[in-house]
């Protein structure tokens, strides 16, 4: 199963005393040959490039040196939550004069930090973040590992390693790498038609499925048993079926492991499949596309409802939140029409309908479309959309999902507010209407 893999270096670090001079005080790595610091002689390299980066160090040293020739100095170098410590303190080297509420632990180590460093260094250090700070390490710190062998402590920002779920870890040296495990690839089975033109729609929306982005989506939204769910998007079949009023829109998912695509659109398709110019196959072309961006939808809206989300409000819209995902906008299909839209309605593109405050509507360039069909985009650029600017005539209509929401008058009207000044200005129809 691939792996998605995160790397991250830590704020933080120190090695343990125990294991000075096995690894390098800098970079974890074992010493083959030691290289110690020239002036305090207390940390261990294994090159001098890795004594020049260790820039923390330079706070340190001249008090390690008279730390490690002082008997009652000595053994503070030996603590290693210390040195950790006196490392975040060093590293985020604030300064306050009120010294009202740190105790305990801090309060120890501040003295013996005092001691060690002296009380120049204390009163460049914000004693007020002291508590937090040493708090925070204490929470924070995680044991670096070379092999099993626990060799330091680090504290790492960069990730929330906690929302990793299934995540296993290992070190490089000081770098930690996690390997998660992603959600797996589902895709529509070559079987689940015999239409030639919905076998490339499947083929086209596989793409976006198996995708590591949209994995990565499913792995947030969807907590249920990969097999299952591989079993189940196998067994899908995919055909058309006439409109239905207050059913089928575009496309619907009433039985659990079907598909249904608008009739309208085979019709069309029929219908133009005998014209040799130009213009039809490139309609052709954006009606199969169409067709693989809804399976796309659909697909999302199953997973949900085989997740037992049925009923929700969710069931309805994660289909949307892909698309969002995907093409950062909800798709439209625009046509030239004398009339209402029917399958003798030209196909004219597919529009990105920009879901912020814009609400403006976008093509997807021909360009972009044609290399989905013919299957030459590079597999990074699916979810890079390019876009083509185009005039909106008197009968060219942006087409609006379904009118499955005239079966719930809540979201009806809801919607009519939000769509309401941008359907005037883009000639958008509800279909099947
Ligand atoms: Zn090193
Ligand atoms: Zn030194």
């Amino acid at each position: 199963m691939a792996e998605e893999i995160i790397t991250s270096v830590p704020f933080v670090y120190c090695l343990k005393y125990a294991k000075k001079r096995i690894f390098c005080d800098f970079c974890f790595k074992k010493i083959i040959r030691a290289c110690h610091c020239p002036v305090c002689g207390t940390m261990h390299y294994c090159n001098t490039t890795c004594e020049k980066n260790d820039t923390i160090h330079r706070f340190e040293c001249d008090h390690f040196l008279k730390a490690s020739g002082d008997y009652n100095l000595k053994k503070y170098l030996e603590d290693d939550v210390l040195r950790l410590f006196l490392r975040t303190l060093i590293k985020t080297n604030n300064v306050s004069q009120n010294r009202n509420f740190y105790q305990s632990m801090a309060k120890k180590y501040e003295n013996e930090i005092r001691m060690l460093m002296g009380t120049e260094f204390m009163s460049s250090i914000n004693l007020d973040l002291m508590v937090p700070n040493f708090d925070k390490m204490m929470a924070n710190k995680i044991e670096i590992k070379n092999e099993k062998e626990a060799i330091g402590f680090g504290i790492y920002l960069q990730n929330s390693f906690d929302s990793l779920e299934n995540a296993s870890n290992n070190f490089d040296g000081i770098r930690i790498i996690y390997k998660r495990s992603l959600f797996p690839a589902l895709r529509f089975s070559e079987s689940a038609t015999n239409d030639s033109h919905i076998k490339i729609a499947i083929r086209i929306a596989n793409r976006y499925l198996e995708s590591r982005n949209v994995r990565n989506f499913y792995q947030e939204k969807i907590k249920v048993k990969s097999e299952v769910l591989k079993q189940k998007i196998s067994e899908v079949k995919i055909v058309y079926e006439e409109q239905q009023k207050d059913f089928l829109a575009w496309t619907d998912r009433h039985v659990d492991n079907r598909i249904y695509i608008n009739r309208k659109l085979e019709k069309r398709l029929e219908a133009i499949s005998y014209l040799k110019d130009i213009s039809s196959q490139k309609e052709k072309e954006i009606i199969t596309v169409f067709i693989g961006f809804l399976l796309i939808h659909e697909f999302a809206n199953l997973l949900y409802r085989w997740n037992g989300n049925l009923h929700s409000t969710e069931n309805k819209d994660v289909g949307y939140k892909l698309e969002n995902f995907i093409f950062d906008g909800n798709i439209r299909v625009i046509i030239s029409t004398k009339s209402k839209w029917n399958e003798d309605s030209r196909y004219l593109g597919i529009g990105i309908r920009d879901t912020s405050q814009s609400r403006k509507i976008q093509f997807l360039s021909y360009d972009y479309i044609k290399e989905i069909f013919t299957d030459n985009l590079p597999f990074g650029s699916y979810f890079s959309p390019k876009f083509e600017v185009k005039e909106f005539g008197d009968d060219v209509f942006a087409l609006r999902e379904s009118d499955e929401f005239e079966t719930n008058s809540d979201i009806e009207e809801n919607l009519d507010d939000i769509f309401d000044d941008y359907e005037d200005a883009y000639n958008i129809q509800t279909c099947g209407t």
